[in-house]
Protein backbone atom coordinates (compact mmCIF):
# COMPACT_ATOMS: atom_id res chain seq x y z
CA UNK A 1 0.00 0.00 0.00
CA UNK A 2 1.04 3.29 -0.52
CA UNK A 3 1.22 5.99 1.51
CA UNK A 4 3.25 9.04 2.62
CA UNK A 5 4.19 10.16 6.37
CA UNK A 6 4.40 13.22 8.10
CA UNK A 7 7.20 14.68 10.65
CA UNK A 8 4.34 15.60 13.46
CA UNK A 9 1.30 13.45 14.65
CA UNK A 10 -2.41 14.54 15.49
CA UNK A 11 -1.52 15.04 19.71
CA UNK A 12 1.21 18.26 18.36
CA UNK A 13 -0.93 19.89 15.81
CA UNK A 14 -3.36 19.79 18.40
CA UNK A 15 -1.18 21.76 20.83
CA UNK A 16 0.23 23.55 17.91
CA UNK A 17 -3.49 24.77 17.62
CA UNK A 18 -4.56 25.76 20.60
CA UNK A 19 -1.52 28.81 20.10
CA UNK A 20 -2.13 29.35 16.41
CA UNK A 21 -5.72 28.81 15.42
CA UNK A 22 -5.79 26.14 12.13
CA UNK A 23 -5.46 26.79 9.01
CA UNK A 24 -1.77 27.49 9.07
CA UNK A 25 1.31 26.19 6.89
CA UNK A 26 3.83 24.17 8.71
CA UNK A 27 7.47 23.64 7.42
CA UNK A 28 9.69 21.22 8.41
CA UNK A 29 13.18 22.90 8.28
CA UNK A 30 14.46 18.81 8.22
CA UNK A 31 12.51 18.31 5.35
CA UNK A 32 13.71 21.59 3.82
CA UNK A 33 17.57 21.10 4.14
CA UNK A 34 17.54 17.96 2.89
CA UNK A 35 15.78 18.87 -0.51
CA UNK A 36 18.10 21.39 -0.80
CA UNK A 37 21.45 19.61 -0.16
CA UNK A 38 19.65 16.97 -3.00
CA UNK A 39 20.53 19.70 -5.37
CA UNK A 40 24.20 20.46 -3.97
CA UNK A 41 24.99 16.54 -2.94
CA UNK A 42 23.91 15.22 -6.59
CA UNK A 43 25.83 17.98 -8.45
CA UNK A 44 28.87 18.21 -6.33
CA UNK A 45 31.02 16.86 -9.45
CA UNK A 46 30.14 20.27 -11.43
CA UNK A 47 32.41 22.78 -10.09
CA UNK A 48 30.19 26.18 -9.60
CA UNK A 49 27.14 24.39 -9.57
CA UNK A 50 24.05 26.76 -7.93
CA UNK A 51 20.24 26.10 -7.17
CA UNK A 52 18.86 29.42 -7.13
CA UNK A 53 15.33 28.65 -5.48
CA UNK A 54 12.63 29.86 -7.19
CA UNK A 55 11.35 32.59 -4.86
CA UNK A 56 7.76 32.15 -7.06
CA UNK A 57 7.21 29.16 -4.82
CA UNK A 58 7.49 30.20 -1.63
CA UNK A 59 8.25 33.76 -0.29
CA UNK A 60 8.95 33.26 3.08
CA UNK A 61 12.08 35.31 3.72
CA UNK A 62 12.57 32.81 6.98
CA UNK A 63 12.59 29.81 4.65
CA UNK A 64 15.09 31.68 2.08
CA UNK A 65 17.14 31.98 4.98
CA UNK A 66 17.83 28.47 5.66
CA UNK A 67 17.64 27.87 2.17
CA UNK A 68 20.85 30.31 2.13
CA UNK A 69 22.78 28.38 4.49
CA UNK A 70 22.64 25.36 1.94
CA UNK A 71 24.44 27.79 -0.46
CA UNK A 72 21.67 28.40 -2.66
CA UNK A 73 20.99 31.07 -4.56
CA UNK A 74 17.73 33.17 -4.98
CA UNK A 75 15.93 33.47 -8.33
CA UNK A 76 13.69 36.51 -8.92
CA UNK A 77 11.11 37.74 -11.37
CA UNK A 78 9.71 40.68 -9.46
CA UNK A 79 10.58 43.76 -7.58
CA UNK A 80 9.85 42.47 -4.08
CA UNK A 81 11.51 39.02 -4.99
CA UNK A 82 14.95 41.12 -5.53
CA UNK A 83 13.94 43.14 -2.41
CA UNK A 84 13.52 39.66 -0.22
CA UNK A 85 16.58 38.00 -1.92
CA UNK A 86 18.43 41.73 -0.47
CA UNK A 87 16.88 41.43 2.82
CA UNK A 88 18.17 38.03 3.95
CA UNK A 89 21.72 39.58 2.58
CA UNK A 90 22.04 38.07 -0.81
CA UNK A 91 23.72 39.64 -3.53
CA UNK A 92 25.60 39.91 -6.69
CA UNK A 93 25.64 37.18 -7.98
CA UNK A 94 23.81 34.48 -5.65
CA UNK A 95 20.80 35.97 -7.27
CA UNK A 96 19.54 35.22 -10.64
CA UNK A 97 16.91 37.67 -12.60
CA UNK A 98 14.89 35.75 -14.77
CA UNK A 99 12.04 38.07 -15.61
CA UNK A 100 9.84 38.34 -19.27
CA UNK A 101 7.91 41.69 -19.94
CA UNK A 102 10.31 42.95 -17.50
CA UNK A 103 9.10 46.54 -16.47
CA UNK A 104 12.55 49.61 -16.34
CA UNK A 105 12.43 49.62 -12.88
CA UNK A 106 12.76 45.92 -12.04
CA UNK A 107 15.99 45.86 -14.24
CA UNK A 108 17.65 48.97 -12.63
CA UNK A 109 17.07 46.94 -9.07
CA UNK A 110 18.35 43.79 -10.09
CA UNK A 111 21.65 45.80 -12.45
CA UNK A 112 22.14 47.79 -8.34
CA UNK A 113 22.23 44.46 -6.69
CA UNK A 114 25.00 43.04 -9.25
CA UNK A 115 22.32 40.53 -10.06
CA UNK A 116 22.92 37.78 -13.00
CA UNK A 117 20.08 39.03 -15.48
CA UNK A 118 18.97 36.74 -17.39
CA UNK A 119 17.54 38.52 -20.54
CA UNK A 120 13.90 37.18 -22.29
CA UNK A 121 14.44 38.75 -25.63
CA UNK A 122 16.89 40.15 -27.72
CA UNK A 123 15.00 43.71 -27.54
CA UNK A 124 15.66 43.47 -23.84
CA UNK A 125 19.85 44.09 -24.49
CA UNK A 126 19.33 47.81 -25.49
CA UNK A 127 16.14 48.24 -22.84
CA UNK A 128 18.58 47.11 -19.56
CA UNK A 129 21.50 49.15 -21.43
CA UNK A 130 19.16 52.06 -21.46
CA UNK A 131 17.71 52.33 -18.17
CA UNK A 132 20.35 50.22 -16.18
CA UNK A 133 23.39 50.30 -18.48
CA UNK A 134 25.38 47.08 -19.33
CA UNK A 135 26.91 44.50 -16.94
CA UNK A 136 29.64 42.72 -17.47
CA UNK A 137 28.10 39.11 -17.09
CA UNK A 138 24.77 38.44 -19.23
CA UNK A 139 22.84 35.69 -19.95
CA UNK A 140 19.84 34.83 -22.71
CA UNK A 141 16.54 32.45 -22.10
CA UNK A 142 16.18 29.76 -24.99
CA UNK A 143 13.00 28.64 -26.05
CA UNK A 144 13.86 25.81 -28.27
CA UNK A 145 10.92 25.47 -29.94
CA UNK A 146 9.68 22.43 -31.38
CA UNK A 147 11.03 19.50 -28.97
CA UNK A 148 10.94 15.80 -29.46
CA UNK A 149 8.20 14.05 -27.21
CA UNK A 150 7.60 17.21 -24.87
CA UNK A 151 4.68 17.07 -22.30
CA UNK A 152 4.78 18.92 -20.06
CA UNK A 153 2.44 21.74 -18.12
CA UNK A 154 3.97 24.77 -19.38
CA UNK A 155 3.04 22.78 -23.32
CA UNK A 156 4.85 23.36 -26.25
CA UNK A 157 7.51 25.54 -26.13
CA UNK A 158 6.27 27.35 -29.44
CA UNK A 159 3.29 27.96 -27.76
CA UNK A 160 5.10 29.55 -24.99
CA UNK A 161 5.75 33.44 -24.70
CA UNK A 162 9.26 33.17 -22.89
CA UNK A 163 12.75 33.06 -24.32
CA UNK A 164 14.69 33.79 -27.60
CA UNK A 165 14.22 31.59 -30.61
CA UNK A 166 17.65 29.72 -31.32
CA UNK A 167 18.53 32.17 -34.45
CA UNK A 168 17.88 35.02 -32.36
CA UNK A 169 20.13 33.30 -29.26
CA UNK A 170 23.23 33.58 -32.03
CA UNK A 171 22.51 37.24 -32.69
CA UNK A 172 21.83 38.32 -29.09
CA UNK A 173 25.23 36.78 -27.87
CA UNK A 174 27.06 38.63 -31.39
CA UNK A 175 25.09 41.79 -30.39
CA UNK A 176 26.55 41.48 -26.16
CA UNK A 177 30.04 40.54 -27.38
CA UNK A 178 29.72 43.94 -29.40
CA UNK A 179 28.46 46.07 -27.00
CA UNK A 180 31.81 44.93 -24.88
CA UNK A 181 29.79 42.54 -22.27
CA UNK A 182 32.89 40.27 -21.25
CA UNK A 183 30.93 36.93 -19.68
CA UNK A 184 27.65 34.96 -20.57
CA UNK A 185 25.43 32.58 -19.57
CA UNK A 186 22.70 30.42 -21.57
CA UNK A 187 18.94 29.54 -19.87
CA UNK A 188 16.18 27.30 -20.51
CA UNK A 189 13.35 26.44 -18.90
CA UNK A 190 10.85 23.41 -20.85
CA UNK A 191 9.23 21.50 -17.95
CA UNK A 192 7.01 22.18 -15.17
CA UNK A 193 6.37 19.27 -12.32
CA UNK A 194 8.54 16.87 -14.66
CA UNK A 195 8.58 13.61 -12.98
CA UNK A 196 11.04 11.92 -16.06
CA UNK A 197 14.64 11.49 -15.58
CA UNK A 198 15.27 11.38 -19.25
CA UNK A 199 13.62 14.55 -19.76
CA UNK A 200 16.20 16.91 -18.14
CA UNK A 201 19.31 14.60 -19.83
CA UNK A 202 17.74 15.70 -22.86
CA UNK A 203 17.23 19.16 -22.14
CA UNK A 204 20.91 19.11 -20.85
CA UNK A 205 22.04 17.78 -24.37
CA UNK A 206 20.36 20.11 -25.82
CA UNK A 207 21.33 22.99 -24.38
CA UNK A 208 25.96 21.44 -24.01
CA UNK A 209 25.28 21.73 -27.90
CA UNK A 210 23.95 24.45 -28.29
CA UNK A 211 26.83 25.60 -26.15
CA UNK A 212 29.13 24.39 -28.80
CA UNK A 213 27.36 26.15 -31.41
CA UNK A 214 27.11 29.30 -29.86
CA UNK A 215 31.39 29.10 -29.66
CA UNK A 216 31.60 27.69 -33.30
CA UNK A 217 29.40 30.54 -34.61
CA UNK A 218 30.08 33.58 -32.53
CA UNK A 219 33.31 32.68 -30.44
CA UNK A 220 31.39 33.28 -27.72
CA UNK A 221 32.71 30.68 -24.54
CA UNK A 222 29.74 30.00 -22.10
CA UNK A 223 30.53 30.03 -18.66
CA UNK A 224 26.84 28.56 -17.15
CA UNK A 225 23.45 27.28 -18.59
CA UNK A 226 20.90 27.23 -16.16
CA UNK A 227 18.67 24.30 -16.41
CA UNK A 228 15.61 26.21 -15.16
CA UNK A 229 13.33 24.56 -12.73
CA UNK A 230 10.55 22.25 -13.32
CA UNK A 231 12.05 19.34 -11.43
CA UNK A 232 9.01 16.95 -10.51
CA UNK A 233 7.26 16.28 -7.30
CA UNK A 234 5.60 12.95 -6.75
CA UNK A 235 2.57 14.22 -5.10
CA UNK A 236 0.79 11.34 -5.72
CA UNK A 237 1.64 8.61 -3.01
CA UNK A 238 2.11 5.76 -6.37
CA UNK A 239 3.96 7.67 -8.31
CA UNK A 240 7.97 7.61 -8.41
CA UNK A 241 9.81 10.72 -7.53
CA UNK A 242 12.15 11.90 -9.84
CA UNK A 243 15.93 10.72 -9.19
CA UNK A 244 17.89 13.55 -8.74
CA UNK A 245 21.06 12.17 -8.11
CA UNK A 246 20.51 10.03 -11.44
CA UNK A 247 19.61 13.19 -13.27
CA UNK A 248 22.65 14.92 -12.11
CA UNK A 249 25.37 11.42 -13.36
CA UNK A 250 23.42 11.26 -17.10
CA UNK A 251 24.13 15.54 -17.20
CA UNK A 252 27.96 14.81 -16.31
CA UNK A 253 28.06 11.55 -18.81
CA UNK A 254 27.14 14.20 -21.20
CA UNK A 255 28.82 16.88 -20.01
CA UNK A 256 32.31 14.51 -20.84
CA UNK A 257 31.00 13.49 -24.15
CA UNK A 258 30.11 17.31 -25.07
CA UNK A 259 31.86 19.91 -23.15
CA UNK A 260 35.31 18.51 -21.97
CA UNK A 261 36.27 17.28 -25.39
CA UNK A 262 35.02 20.73 -26.89
CA UNK A 263 37.94 22.33 -24.08
CA UNK A 264 34.50 24.00 -22.93
CA UNK A 265 35.13 23.34 -19.49
CA UNK A 266 34.56 24.50 -16.87
CA UNK A 267 30.85 25.32 -17.50
CA UNK A 268 29.01 25.74 -14.65
CA UNK A 269 25.81 24.32 -14.58
CA UNK A 270 23.10 26.26 -12.48
CA UNK A 271 19.75 25.09 -11.42
CA UNK A 272 16.36 27.31 -10.62
CA UNK A 273 13.79 24.60 -8.95
CA UNK A 274 11.09 25.88 -6.24
CA UNK A 275 9.12 22.87 -6.08
CA UNK A 276 11.15 20.05 -5.41
CA UNK A 277 13.27 22.50 -2.85
CA UNK A 278 9.98 23.21 -1.00
CA UNK A 279 6.84 21.57 -1.54
CA UNK A 280 7.70 18.42 0.95
CA UNK A 281 8.36 20.65 3.46
CA UNK A 282 4.96 22.40 4.08
CA UNK A 283 1.96 20.64 5.05
CA UNK A 284 -1.30 23.05 5.12
CA UNK A 285 -3.23 22.12 8.48
CA UNK A 286 -6.47 22.50 8.44
CA UNK A 287 -9.45 21.36 10.30
CA UNK A 288 -12.98 20.05 9.77
CA UNK A 289 -16.00 22.67 10.40
CA UNK A 290 -19.17 20.61 8.57
CA UNK A 291 -19.89 17.67 7.18
CA UNK A 292 -22.83 17.69 4.33
CA UNK A 293 -24.58 15.04 2.34
CA UNK A 294 -26.91 15.80 -0.15
CA UNK A 295 -25.94 14.31 -3.64
CA UNK A 296 -22.58 13.52 -2.67
CA UNK A 297 -20.89 13.76 0.73
CA UNK A 298 -19.05 16.90 1.67
CA UNK A 299 -16.34 17.29 4.58
CA UNK A 300 -15.46 21.19 4.69
CA UNK A 301 -12.41 22.43 6.24
CA UNK A 302 -11.39 25.66 7.57
CA UNK A 303 -8.89 26.43 5.22
CA UNK A 304 -9.87 27.45 1.38
CA UNK A 305 -8.44 27.93 -1.96
CA UNK A 306 -7.33 31.08 -0.95
CA UNK A 307 -4.46 29.07 0.77
CA UNK A 308 -4.06 26.31 -1.65
CA UNK A 309 -5.21 27.03 -5.02
CA UNK A 310 -3.40 24.34 -6.85
CA UNK A 311 -6.46 21.27 -6.44
CA UNK A 312 -8.77 24.23 -7.80
CA UNK A 313 -6.99 25.78 -10.45
CA UNK A 314 -4.95 22.76 -12.44
CA UNK A 315 -6.65 19.76 -10.66
CA UNK A 316 -3.80 19.04 -8.93
CA UNK A 317 -3.45 16.16 -6.77
CA UNK A 318 -2.53 16.87 -2.60
CA UNK A 319 -2.82 14.21 -0.61
CA UNK A 320 -4.35 14.51 2.30
CA UNK A 321 -4.27 12.44 5.91
CA UNK A 322 -6.80 12.92 8.55
CA UNK A 323 -4.32 12.67 11.59
CA UNK A 324 -4.35 10.21 14.34
CA UNK A 325 -6.60 7.92 11.40
CA UNK A 326 -4.13 5.59 9.58
CA UNK A 327 -4.77 5.02 6.05
CA UNK A 328 -4.99 1.82 6.05
CA UNK A 329 -5.53 0.35 9.56
CA UNK A 330 -8.97 -1.00 8.39
CA UNK A 331 -10.97 2.24 9.51
CA UNK A 332 -13.94 2.61 6.71
CA UNK A 333 -13.19 4.34 4.02
CA UNK A 334 -15.48 7.10 2.82
CA UNK A 335 -15.67 8.43 -0.66
CA UNK A 336 -15.68 12.39 -0.24
CA UNK A 337 -15.02 15.93 -1.78
CA UNK A 338 -12.90 17.93 0.77
CA UNK A 339 -13.80 21.41 0.31
CA UNK A 340 -13.31 25.31 1.58
CA UNK A 341 -15.75 28.05 1.56
CA UNK A 342 -14.78 29.94 -1.51
CA UNK A 343 -17.70 30.52 -3.65
CA UNK A 344 -16.81 28.92 -6.65
CA UNK A 345 -17.44 25.33 -7.25
CA UNK A 346 -13.82 24.56 -7.95
CA UNK A 347 -12.56 25.51 -4.29
CA UNK A 348 -12.61 21.67 -3.56
CA UNK A 349 -9.19 20.61 -1.86
CA UNK A 350 -10.19 16.73 -3.53
CA UNK A 351 -12.70 15.34 -5.19
CA UNK A 352 -13.65 11.28 -4.82
CA UNK A 353 -11.21 10.95 -2.25
CA UNK A 354 -11.25 7.89 -0.25
CA UNK A 355 -10.42 9.02 3.10
CA UNK A 356 -11.21 6.55 6.78
CA UNK A 357 -14.62 7.73 8.29
CA UNK A 358 -13.95 11.98 9.16
CA UNK A 359 -15.47 13.81 11.58
CA UNK A 360 -16.24 17.43 12.88
CA UNK A 361 -13.61 18.19 14.72
CA UNK A 362 -10.69 16.20 12.62
CA UNK A 363 -7.70 17.46 11.90
CA UNK A 364 -6.48 17.14 7.91
CA UNK A 365 -3.26 17.81 6.23
CA UNK A 366 -2.86 18.67 3.15
CA UNK A 367 1.28 16.97 1.84
CA UNK A 368 3.52 18.69 -0.61
CA UNK A 369 2.19 22.39 -0.36
CA UNK A 370 5.36 24.13 0.42
CA UNK A 371 5.83 25.51 -3.33
CA UNK A 372 2.78 27.29 -5.23
CA UNK A 373 0.77 27.12 -2.16
CA UNK A 374 0.80 29.82 -0.04
CA UNK A 375 2.59 31.99 -2.55
CA UNK A 376 -0.31 31.50 -5.30
CA UNK A 377 -3.12 32.70 -1.97
CA UNK A 378 -5.40 35.67 -2.48
CA UNK A 379 -7.93 37.81 -0.75
CA UNK A 380 -10.46 36.89 -3.21
CA UNK A 381 -14.09 36.58 -2.02
CA UNK A 382 -13.05 38.39 1.02
CA UNK A 383 -10.91 35.26 1.84
CA UNK A 384 -8.03 36.13 4.19
CA UNK A 385 -3.88 34.53 4.14
CA UNK A 386 -3.49 32.26 6.77
CA UNK A 387 -0.46 31.93 8.91
CA UNK A 388 3.21 30.04 8.86
CA UNK A 389 4.49 28.48 10.81
CA UNK A 390 7.98 27.06 10.95
CA UNK A 391 9.01 23.58 13.29
CA UNK A 392 12.27 24.30 13.36
CA UNK A 393 15.59 21.38 13.95
CA UNK A 394 15.33 21.63 17.38
CA UNK A 395 11.88 20.46 17.25
CA UNK A 396 10.34 23.82 18.73
CA UNK A 397 8.22 26.26 16.46
CA UNK A 398 7.74 29.29 15.54
CA UNK A 399 5.57 31.75 13.73
CA UNK A 400 7.59 33.27 10.41
CA UNK A 401 3.96 35.14 9.44
CA UNK A 402 0.90 35.90 11.14
CA UNK A 403 -2.39 35.21 9.48
CA UNK A 404 -4.43 38.15 7.90
CA UNK A 405 -6.59 39.88 9.71
CA UNK A 406 -9.71 42.31 8.09
CA UNK A 407 -7.25 45.05 8.89
CA UNK A 408 -5.31 43.97 6.32
CA UNK A 409 -8.16 43.42 4.15
CA UNK A 410 -8.74 47.03 4.64
CA UNK A 411 -5.15 48.52 4.51
CA UNK A 412 -5.44 49.31 0.91
CA UNK A 413 -8.39 51.12 0.67
CA UNK A 414 -9.02 54.79 0.59
CA UNK A 415 -12.21 55.62 2.42
CA UNK A 416 -13.77 59.11 2.61
C1 LIG B 1 8.35 28.96 -12.05
C2 LIG B 1 9.74 29.07 -12.46
C3 LIG B 1 10.75 28.34 -11.82
C4 LIG B 1 10.45 27.34 -10.73
O1 LIG B 1 9.71 26.28 -11.19
P1 LIG B 1 9.48 25.00 -10.25
O2 LIG B 1 8.45 24.21 -10.98
O3 LIG B 1 8.97 25.53 -8.96
O4 LIG B 1 10.75 24.33 -10.10
C5 LIG B 1 12.05 28.53 -12.20
N1 LIG B 1 12.37 29.40 -13.18
C6 LIG B 1 11.45 30.12 -13.82
C7 LIG B 1 11.87 31.05 -14.87
C8 LIG B 1 10.09 29.98 -13.49
O5 LIG B 1 9.18 30.70 -14.14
Amino acid sequence: MFSKTLPFDREFIEKLAEQYPTPFYLYDEKTLRRNARLFTESFAWNTGFKEFFAIKANPNPELLKILKTESLGGDCSSLPELLICERVGMNGEEIMFTSNNTPATEFIKAKKLGAIINLDDLAHLEFLEHHAGLPDLISFRWNPGALRDVESVIGNPVEAKYGLTTDQIFEGFAMAKRKGIKRFGLHTMVASNMLQNEFFHYTAKTVFELVLEIERRVGVRIEFVNLGGGFGVAYRPEQTPLDLKRVAEMIHEEYDKLIIPSNLSPLKIFTESGRLVAAESGTLLTRVIHEKNIYKRYIGVDACMANLMRPGMYGAYHHITALGKPEHSGLAVETVDVVGSLCENCAKFAVDRALPKIEIGDLLAIHDAGAHGYAMGFQYNGKLRCAELLLQENGTVRMIRRAETPDDYFATLILK
